[in-house]
């Protein structure tokens, strides 16, 4: 994967095996995925790869579920709303279909779920 610093990234999980309606993957192909058992390895991958700049990641999905985990993971620890798309059946297009998003608490940088007040670390309101 090869970009500026956008604030939103739509790219594919792991090119070369559904044609995706997108030209960029967070890895290129599944044997550049490694070993899928190895989440430290994945999650420094997508550190790798991403932009610095990043709000909101917009992936198409097609199977590979330790990269999407991976992928939770990164956007649970930098706060970034990932947005899945997966392929509808019905429609025969891809559809989002799950969003995330995570909140920084102001007073001590937890994450939490969007438009809670609550901060499940430092129980700030
Ligand atoms: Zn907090």
């Amino acid at each position: 994967m090869n970009m500026d610093e956008y604030k939103t990234v739509k790219c594919g999980l792991v090119g070369g095996r559904h044609a995706l309606p997108v030209d960029q993957y967070i890895w290129d192909s599944a044997e550049m995925v490694g070993d899928p058992m190895n989440r430290r390895q994945l999650v420094n991958h997508i550190d790798f790869v991403m932009p610095k700049v990043v709000e909101t990641i917009e992936v198409y999905v097609t199977g590979m579920t330790p990269c999407l985990l991976a992928l939770v993971n990164w956007c649970w620890t930098n706060g970034v709303t990932l947005v899945t798309y997966q392929w509808n059946m019905v429609k025969e297009e891809y559809v989002p279909n799950v969003e995330m998003r995570f909140d920084v608490c102001p007073f001590c940088g937890g994450r939490r779920d969007h438009g809670v007040w609550y901060c499940p670390h430092c129980g700030s309101t």
